[in-house]
């Protein structure tokens, strides 16, 4: 089957009703019920839709998850859903194997602003459909590999917008780079937050997740449905920190071995306000030194890090976001973010 259509794990899929097995599928034998990336949808009692994405990243599963819990619980009841709800699949492909991508698959959240490859050409495809029909809001469901707390994310700061993200957590993150996420594309269109579910699958994650689309689903109106007890913390990604791909990248303090070391427990400095002089880890090859890239793309190394002997420095105080202790990941996407309080 696999030589029949190369194309079709590529291109956007249609589906006006839930195929059957869905709501039991195992995620990594969702390939079996969606040929590729896969907009399917669902009719409510009011309009217009509330936009889900889940599994832009194969091994990032609460999304799903969620969904599977919330319309179980609707068919349980026999309820329609109170609302149109639109579920954009992503990388089902990468979803068999649990990884984030597959080897020549570009990253599914980096594909929505334009681009040569055939996922780009079907990113632009389903923006076009979306922005055709008014959305009530939409949201993209992540986890992340670290540590790190639950979260939300926002590519826009209007109070429509914090308000959505802030539904599903109190830490909230404004970022705008990198901008070929789907997260800013969708606020373009509507009211869109990314939601950051913690480690994939983990209950709590899954749990906040059920709660806010079944809200969403509920509500009349985004602007009422504000949480006025508490307001958000935010903060800024304001640089991203980077390694050579072809630096060997090592756990525990094996300069010997590797051309850049972090502690084994690297995860734990993440949303943690770092005084400057913290060390993040070990560098045995000068021209393996970590990289800083900035929002407009500017090296900015020296102004967060700095050298001391083998030790790696912040130079500053800095919160960090992301680290984590999965190689892979470090090679494919970063170390981590680097952030700042945003004051409201
Ligand atoms: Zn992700």
């Amino acid at each position: 089957m696999d030589t029949l259509d190369p194309d079709r794990h590529t291109q956007l899929h249609h589906m006006d009703a839930l195929p059957a097995g869905f709501l039991d599928c195992p995620v990594n034998r969702l390939d079996t019920l969606l040929e590729g990336p896969t907009l399917i949808r669902l009719e409510g009692r009011q309009q217009p839709p509330l936009f889900v994405s889940v599994l832009l990243h194969g091994n990032e599963v609460s999304g799903f998850l969620a969904l599977q819990i919330l319309l179980k619980q609707y068919r349980e009841h026999r309820e329609p859903l109170p609302r149109d709800l639109w579920i954009f699949v992503g990388n089902v492909q990468a979803a068999r194997y649990g990884v984030r991508r597959l080897p020549g698959q570009p990253d599914y959240n980096r594909i929505w602003a334009g681009g040569d490859h055939p996922e780009c050409r079907m990113a632009r495809q389903l923006l076009l459909e979306l922005a055709d029909h008014p959305l009530f809001a939409a949201l993209d469901i992540h986890n992340n590999s670290g540590a790190n707390p639950i979260y939300g994310c926002v590519n826009y700061l209007d109070s429509r917008y914090l308000n959505l993200a802030r539904r599903f957590s109190r830490l909230l993150v404004y970022f705008t780079e990198p901008h070929q996420v789907l997260g800013k594309a969708l606020s373009q269109l509507c009211p869109a937050a990314t939601l950051e579910c913690g480690r994939s699958g983990l209950p709590e994650g899954v749990s906040r997740v059920v709660r806010l689309l079944s809200e969403l689903l509920e509500a009349q109106e985004l602007t009422d449905a504000t949480c006025p007890d508490e307001p958000p913390e935010v903060f800024h990604t304001v640089a991203k920190v980077t390694v050579d791909w072809d630096c060997g990248v090592g756990l525990g303090y094996q300069p010997q071995r590797y051309d850049l070391c972090f502690p084994e427990d690297l995860e734990s400095l993440n949303f943690r306000l770092l005084p400057a002089d913290t060390r993040i880890g070990w560098c045995s090859n000068r021209a393996h030194r970590l990289r800083v890239t900035d929002n407009e793309g500017g090296d900015v190394s020296e102004h967060y890090i700095h050298y001391r002997g083998e030790e790696i420095l912040t130079r500053r105080p800095c919160l960090l976001s992301m680290l984590t202790r999965d190689i892979t990941v470090i090679h494919q996407d970063c170390l981590c973010y680097i952030m700042e309080p945003y004051p409201l």
